[in-house]
């Protein structure tokens, strides 16, 4: 069975997914995770400045991009590996989240991940989270949700989260980030963000965590 989660940035997509793939049992995939890493992969390698990407040196070096995630021993969460190496915290900073909706409007690294994320559902029971499974990924998934909440409540989450683990940032960074990739992320012209027509609505603004997860259980289990 596939569930597909699709919804806008920092809406708290992967920690419904994540929650509920626990309570199921089924394997979790995050595809923000693996744009991500490979926008990881060009700033290391320098192949964007300036959010300029230089695109046929990424198309020459994109298969030496391996993506893979493992369970965290300390954490028991699945984290990113790039190439090997655990990128987990790189690719979750401001830095890679001001290039990310850059790269992930490339038609060759879309069509590299496609792939990689059709192959999940291939044998296992998953639920995937991201901007296009229920539309693209997984057009026929059995489950298809699409998450939101107003944009200001999505940027104060973050910056709760982010407190909490860096011990600073700043809303109106974060608040203008989610607005600037929702903003390309639903207007490019590949895969671009939006609802499936038959995807279930889920506004979180006034949900809690729990409250979100038994929402959703409870359609899955009607
Ligand atoms: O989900 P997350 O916020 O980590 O995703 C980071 C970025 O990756 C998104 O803003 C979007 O540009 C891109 N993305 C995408 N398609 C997906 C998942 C993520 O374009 N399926």
């Amino acid at each position: 069975m596939i569930i597909a989660i699709d919804g806008h940035s920092s809406c708290g997509k992967s920690t419904i997914a994540k929650s509920l793939a626990k309570k199921l049992n089924f394997t979790y995939v995050d595809t923000g995770a693996m744009y991500r890493a490979v926008t990881l992969f060009c700033q290391q390698n320098k192949l964007i400045n300036n959010g300029i990407i230089d695109e046929p040196a990424l198309e020459k070096r994109i298969y030496e991009i391996d993506i893979s995630f493992r369970i965290n021993a300390e954490t028991q969460q699945q984290d990113t590996y790039l190439n090997n190496v655990n990128v987990e915290k790189q690719i979750r900073s401001m830095e890679v989240a001001h290039d990310v909706s850059k790269v992930s409007q490339i038609a060759l690294v879309r069509k590299f991940l496609l792939v990689k994320q059709q192959n999940y559902g291939k044998n296992a029971n998953i639920v995937m989270d991201g901007r296009d499974i229920g539309t693209v990924v997984f057009p026929n998934a059995e489950y298809k949700f699409f998450v939101t909440a107003s944009p200001e409540i999505r940027a104060q989450r973050r910056f709760d989260e982010l407190m909490q683990k860096e011990g600073k940032a700043d809303f109106n960074e974060i608040l203008e980030n989610l607005k600037q990739r929702d903003l390309i992320d639903s207007t490019r012209k590949e895969s671009p963000l939006r609802q499936a027509s038959d995807a279930i609505l889920v506004d979180t603004s006034n949900m809690t965590r729990e409250g979100q997860l038994e929402w959703i259980l409870n359609k899955i289990q009607q």
